[in-house]
């Protein structure tokens, strides 16, 4: 029997399950993408139908402005796909520390996506890439036959606009399966090496998230009687020096209809953060879900961001 998670980190400090100070704010754009890989823990597909509509973009941005200084964070689905996305890019130009767009790489070889890479680089978008290996095979076993070689010639054309040098490119490494990434910085080195060797290809950082067994995973955990093991797998490795750092103290997560979460895994099961009298608190609402002290929406899903290195959306914790 797994301990509860909120109970662990309660009794390492209590302000481990308090929210901290606001610094970044993720926009999930909805759940369209042109890929539907095995371990999408937001079932995004070409069919996606939830996509973000441009009201919620217009009240994002007054919300944006209001705040300089936050980071802003893009992911989907495919935020590229959403007919706002460049909307919301370029009304958010001057107000933010730092914008990421959370990028699959193929998008930028679909026809009718030519654009965006050049976009990137004037918007001066810090691109955060999937990449889960470097490994052709093990590439293509996870989000689809062609891969690889899609996300190699994105790759490709992000160098040659200056990504990995004047413009930061981060890749994403995510295990094929129930296992904790080993340590972000050995991989990287064995990254850097093996696609500069292979592809003559640059970027600046990996970042290595650990799978949360939920959605795809999850379902594909339980298809195989492996989702309790797993869930192990996880509480045993739980490093308390990553539980003061999970990245929900500093975040707050946007879905496609402007309900805010902890985070996008919170988002993807359905665990929204509530004010006092428990009604679902929206974008308008920023102020008081990230008020301090305010406390965290934990599951034991949880277990995935404390494991090992620890997990977050900007990689290791304690790397
Ligand atoms: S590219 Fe990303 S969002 Fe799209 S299906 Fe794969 S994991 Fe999900
Ligand atoms: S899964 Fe989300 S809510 Fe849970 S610890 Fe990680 S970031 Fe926080």
């Amino acid at each position: 029997m797994v301990a509860a998670f909120k109970e662990r980190i309660n009794k390492i400090d209590p302000d481990f399950i308090r929210f901290e100070t606001l610094q970044t704010l993720q926009v999930n754009m909805g759940n369209l993408c042109n890929m539907g890989c095995s371990h999408c823990h937001v079932g995004a597909s070409p069919d996606g139908k939830k996509v973000m509509e441009r009201a919620v973009v217009d009240k994002l941005i007054k919300i944006i402005a209001r705040k300089p200084g936050l980071i802003l964070d893009l992911t989907g689905g495919c935020p590229e796909m959403n007919p706002k996305f460049r909307h919301l890019v370029e009304a958010t130009a001057d107000c933010c520390k730092r914008r990421i767009v959370r990028s699959n790489l193929t998008i930028l070889t679909e026809p009718g996506f030519e654009w965006l890479a050049e976009f990137f680089r004037e918007q001066r978008l810090v691109v955060t890439a999937s990449l889960p290996c470097y490994l052709e095979e093990n590439v293509d076993r996870q989000r689809g036959k062609g891969t690889h070689a899609t996300s190699i010639e994105a790759l490709r054309r992000l160098n040659r606009l200056g990504y990995g040098d004047e413009f930061e490119l981060n890749l994403v490494f995510n295990p094929g399966g129930e296992v904790i990434p080993g340590s972000q910085q050995e991989l990287e080195m064995a990254y850097k090496k093996e696609l500069d060797n292979k592809y003559g290809i640059r970027f600046n950082n990996l970042l290595t998230i650990t799978n949360a067994p939920i959605g795809r995973f999850r379902e594909y955990l339980e298809s195989k009687g492996m989702y309790d093991r797993y869930l192990n797998l996880l509480a045993t490795h739980f490093n308390p020096e990553a539980a003061q750092s999970i990245m929900c103290r500093t975040l707050i997560s946007v879905d496609w209809k402007g309900f805010l979460y902890n985070c996008d895994f919170n988002q993807a099961t359905g665990v929204p953060i509530t004010g006092a009298g428990g009604e679902i608190l929206k974008i308008e609402d920023l102020e008081m879900a990230a008020v301090s002290g305010k406390e965290l929406f934990l599951s034991q899903y949880c277990y995935c961001c404390t494991a090992g290195e620890g997990s977050s959306c900007t990689g290791a914790l304690v790397a």
